[in-house]
């Protein structure tokens, strides 16, 4: 027996013994996904008991050092413990921007201070973070930011507008891009972490096509935000914001990997399509889920080993997304030309997911970024 073969099995086993049954059900909502945070309400005692052992066991961040609240496994340990939650079906146990986006930046460009202080919370799920990246007159040209923090002297003083802030509302604190010189556009850019308590903070949600609200116009009056809580240097937060956005392209592109399932036999299960078009096309879309999933896993060890190269982010997130709302096309169009009514009056969440898949290919930068940033690496044209 191999160690990894002996890993495997203590995993297996001490899953068995501590995922709870109600953790192995499918996501059905919203509230099934456990985002923690200091106003968390948990959806049952299961979702409390399995983020608490997973959480105990540094397996909420199975890869990340011991010293900062990890599981400290290795890449191929971290993967089977993947494999294992999988066969039973076992729910991520926390969702969190701190551990997908934030953390990752910590790592790299957080002092040690910051790193002792912030990741152990991130690994609990005890803070709940939200990202303010985008502006009204800055999106796509994020540089291109206004909020500025001016130099206090002892603090930062933070005036300004964020848009598209998800979840601002329901966060605790934010990893937020400012301006702190006009100098260079780029150049004049730092990476603020600060309590969304802090006075002068106010947020109003925005309405989606989906019917929900989960994100938010944010302003900042007035601000104060310690010296302290800058990461990485003053002016050159752009290198810590591009860092973070490959993660977080990284963990958009997963939704390509649907539940890991093919959608043949997801949708057999319920009703076999008797248009021969829509079985070719669901036919077509696991070929290409499959191929997806192989470059994935890939892209995944490079990235990690930090041997990707560097348009990969984009071009998985490109992939992914484009994949994912495929998918979501294909389940309504398998409900036929009532479908969105027939899942109001069910109750499901078919529909609400295919309206919501049309922001991924927004979110995280949109596919024209995407596409454009590969075409520039590959080039080799200038700004890449
Ligand atoms: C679901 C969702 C969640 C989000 N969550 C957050 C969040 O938590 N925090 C946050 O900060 N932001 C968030 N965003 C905002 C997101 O990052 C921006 O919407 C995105 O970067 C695009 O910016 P924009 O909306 O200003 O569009 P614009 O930049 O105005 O783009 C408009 C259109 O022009 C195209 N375009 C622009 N420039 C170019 C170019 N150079 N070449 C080719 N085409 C171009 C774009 O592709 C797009 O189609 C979220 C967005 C969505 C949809």
């Amino acid at each position: 027996m191999t160690d990894f073969d002996s890993f495997r099995t203590d995993t297996r086993a001490w899953l068995e013994a501590n995922c709870p049954a109600e953790m192995r059900q499918p996501i059905r909502s919203e509230a099934d996904m456990c985002w923690g945070g200091r106003n968390w309400t948990f959806a049952s005692d299961a979702q409390r008991q399995w983020l608490a052992v997973m959480a105990e066991r540094g397996w909420t961040v199975p890869d990340w050092p011991k010293d900062y609240g990890g599981g400290g496994l290795s890449a191929d340990e971290t993967r089977i413990l993947k494999e294992e939650m999988g066969r039973i079906g076992a729910r991520q146990p926390l969702y969190s921007f701190g551990i997908s986006m934030l953390g990752p930046a910590l790592l790299k460009f957080g002092t040690e201070e910051q790193k002792r202080h912030y990741l152990p919370q991130i690994a609990r799920g005890e803070i709940r973070w939200c990202q303010g990246y985008s502006e009204p007159g800055a999106g796509s040209d994020l540089a291109g930011l206004q909020t500025k923090a001016e130099d206090k002297g002892d603090h930062w003083l933070v005036n300004g507008q964020k848009v598209w802030t998800s979840y601002a509302d329901k966060a605790d604190w934010i990893f937020c891009l400012v301006r702190t010189s006009t100098e260079s556009k780029q150049g004049g850019i730092s990476f603020l972490l600060f309590d969304m308590e802090t006075p002068g903070v106010s947020t109003r949600p925005i309405l989606l096509i989906s019917g929900n609200s989960p994100f938010c116009e944010t302003f900042f009056d007035d601000v104060k935000v310690p010296k302290a809580q800058v990461v990485g240097e003053v002016d050159k937060g752009w290198d810590v914001a591009k860092y973070l956005l490959g993660h977080e392209r990284e963990m958009i592109s997963g939704m390509g990997l649907g539940g890991g399932g093919s959608l043949g036999a997801e949708l057999r299960l319920q009703v076999i399509p008797t248009d021969p078009m829509l079985r070719a096309d669901i036919a077509a879309f696991d070929v290409d889920a499959l191929a997806f999933q192989a470059m994935s896993e890939r892209f995944s060890a490079m990235w990690k080993a930090g041997e990707a190269h560097p348009a990969s982010p984009s071009m998985m997130k490109y992939a992914g997304t484009e994949l994912n709302k495929r998918r979501k096309e294909l389940i309504m169009a398998r409900g036929g030309s009532d479908a969105i009514q027939s899942e109001r009056e069910h109750g499901g969440h078919d529909a609400h997911d295919w309206l919501r898949s049309k922001g991924n290919s927004i979110e995280g930068g949109t596919s024209e970024i995407q596409l454009n940033i590969v075409a520039k690496h590959i080039l080799r044209l200038p700004g890449a």
